[in-house]
């Protein structure tokens, strides 16, 4: 089965559609989102809509969780606070209950989905570092965990190897490097690369590829400033950062 993985969509429309509409062209089966739907961007309701309709995993981001009053934005920078304020008054109620009961961690059979780490998937850590690398990998039992968060794609392997994928094994006696797979930033990326980024795993022969989309960041950026959101925001989707 072909999976499509895709993160921090971050209310940014035109980048999700694209990303869906390449997801159709490459006969993805199946959509996991691990979270952070809403914050900085405009849209936030038609992405939420948008997930509901073809993601049946999901699981929760700390802007997600922002939204809701559970987790405090204080620690969020100024653009995201902004955004957050800007969201709730846009937010339906529907929506709004969708995102509440959205777990923050799933786990289904060889993959655990989390949005940050699956160690303490609460306290939203960034895994920038050797040691938040080693605690999450201590935190999962399956070969694959897959995360976002950083808006930075990476493949790290349990040996500490980084962008060394291997494929699992299909004879379980083989060795095997368990793998944490950043799938990068759908809505927001910040690796200097202002295309969408998402993750496509292919079961059958557990082949990992990350794909890039380009998408109208013009419209995006637009429909930004005219929200009244900060400029800013409208500004790094251009550059990727
Ligand atoms: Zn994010």
């Amino acid at each position: 089965m072909r999976i499509a993985i895709i993160s921090d969509i971050h209310s940014n429309l035109p980048a999700l559609e694209s990303v869906l509409a390449k997801g159709a062209e490459m006969k993805i089966e199946m959509w996991y989102c691990l979270g952070d739907i809403v914050g900085y961007g405009p849209f936030p309701n038609e992405c939420i809509e948008l997930i509901r309709k073809h993601c049946p995993v999901v699981v929760k981001g700390n802007h997600d969780s922002g939204l809701l009053g559970e987790t405090s934005v204080d620690d969020f920078n100024n653009l995201g606070q902004a955004a957050i304020k800007w969201t709730k008054k846009q937010i339906t109620p529907e929506n709004f209950d969708y995102l509440k009961q959205l777990p923050l961690i799933s786990i289904l059979d060889k993959i655990t989905l989390v949005h940050a780490s699956p160690a303490e998937p609460e306290q939203w850590t960034y895994v920038f570092t050797v040691r938040t690398a080693q605690d999450s990998f201590a935190a999962f039992t399956t070969d694959l965990c897959f995360i976002g968060h950083t808006h930075v794609p990476v493949i790290i392997g349990e040996d500490m190897s980084i962008n060394t994928y291997q494929p699992l094994p299909n004879d379980s006696d083989q060795p095997k490097n368990r793998f944490l797979i950043n799938v990068g930033s759908v809505g927001q990326p910040r690796d200097g690369n202002p295309h969408a980024a998402f993750g496509v795993l292919d079961t059958a022969d557990w082949s990992y590829e990350l794909i890039r989309v380009e998408y109208d960041v013009e419209k995006t950026a637009t429909s930004i400033t005219k929200a009244g959101l900060p400029g800013a925001l409208a500004k790094r989707l251009v550059q990727g950062v």
